[in-house]
């Protein structure tokens, strides 16, 4: 199998990605692509939750048009996502798209294919092959009774090889299903026999809640075989909310370090501060310390509180109103409950000191 250490290096505008590379994270945007300013400034709130690389639909001339000046406000990485239209894939690439994402099944035949081939190879843009459990060709449904990890597989392989046919080989793949385990198949089974970086994600996951499971799950799965060199966590809300989910899916796997990690107890019958309230708040106050390493614990008692806190960096052990203030295991100082997230930030200002 090939893993992400071993796959082709492939140079995404200023980024790189496969070959053991960091696995980067991706979002795409919701605004219309043709209103500029909506979203240049989405883009901008994602680059600053930390997106490495960001996608907006092209559906229209216009849309293409308009990725030029988007281009100029923002600093990741554009890729124009093109389906059915060839022409639109063309324009992209001329209006400054780093990479182009399409389905060579649904933009007519040879012609405009190597019409698009042409460009992206004058331009060293790369195509993303994306293949989704929901456009899936006819023939390999019946081939193989129904949607299927092998029939995505192969889907994709054929697309790739007809790419290939063309002398054409910066490529990237991505192969989309709502099926978590099928998607984890598919992946696994792909990279039998290609070595092309791989786009994961689990497609139309859900809301916050069950695509933030799904993903994890999924993205989890394959992560962890060696698998993927960029990551989508799709959410059906904001985008930005994608990007802190898919960092601590990252981070969680030791695929990524930095930021502060958060650990709170569940609470129980010996809580007696506002635990889950004060835990809420250290989660949102540790995205303020992005540039920090280290652990942070919020933990309702006394009684395994301390144990757990003097674990973490810095942590915090309730006791009746009032709470422990530890710091690499050494307990610094009581501190009343209403001082205490106050009192927390301060460290962590002054973390280092
Ligand atoms: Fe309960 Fe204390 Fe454990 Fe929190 S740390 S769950 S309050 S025993």
């Amino acid at each position: 199998m090939v893993t992400r250490e071993n796959t082709r290096v492939i140079q995404i505008g200023n980024r790189k990605i496969g070959g053991g590379n960091p696995v980067l994270i991706q979002s795409m945007t919701n605004t219309k692509t043709e209103d500029v300013n909506a979203t240049i400034a989405q883009i901008l709130s994602l680059e600053k939750a930390g997106c490495d690389i960001v996608r907006c639909t092209v559906p229209t001339p216009e849309a293409a048009e308009a990725l030029g000046r988007i281009k100029e406000k923002i600093h990741i990485p554009l890729v124009a996502d093109i389906h059915f239209n060839y022409r639109l894939a063309i324009a992209a690439m001329e209006h400054g798209a780093d990479k182009i994402r399409i389905n060579p099944g649904n933009i007519g035949g040879e012609g405009n294919i190597r019409a698009v081939i042409d460009k992206a190879r004058e331009r060293s843009i790369p195509i993303r092959v994306g293949v989704n459990s929901g456009s899936l060709e006819k023939e390999l449904v019946e081939k193989y009774h129904g949607v299927t990890a092998e029939g995505l597989v192969e889907s994709a392989v054929d697309k790739v090889r007809m790419i290939e046919a063309f002398d054409y080989d910066n490529l990237v793949v991505s192969i989309k299903s709502s099926d978590v385990l099928m998607c984890a198949r598919a992946y696994e089974l792909v990279a039998e026999q290609i070595d092309y970086p791989l786009h994961v994600g689990i497609t139309e996951a859900g809301t916050v809640y069950s695509g933030n499971i799904k993903s994890a799950v999924g993205l989890g799965i394959i992560l962890h075989q060696g698998l993927g060199d960029t990551v989508r966590v799709s959410l059906t809300g904001d985008p930005v909310n994608e990007i802190a989910s898919a960092k601590l899916i990252l981070k969680t796997l030791g695929l990524r370090s930095g930021g502060i990690e958060v650990v709170s107890c569940p609470t129980c019958g010996r809580t007696n501060i506002d635990l889950i309230s004060l835990a809420g708040q250290v989660e949102t106050m540790a995205a303020d310390f992005e540039h920090l390493n280290i652990k942070v614990a919020v933990m309702g008692c006394v009684v395994n509180g301390p144990g757990e806190a003097k674990e973490a960096d810095i942590g915090i052990a309730g006791g009746i109103k009032e709470g422990l203030l530890m710091k690499k295991g050494q307990v610094i100082r009581k501190v009343p409950e209403e001082e205490l997230l106050n009192t927390l930030r301060y460290e962590l200002e002054h973390w280092g000191e």
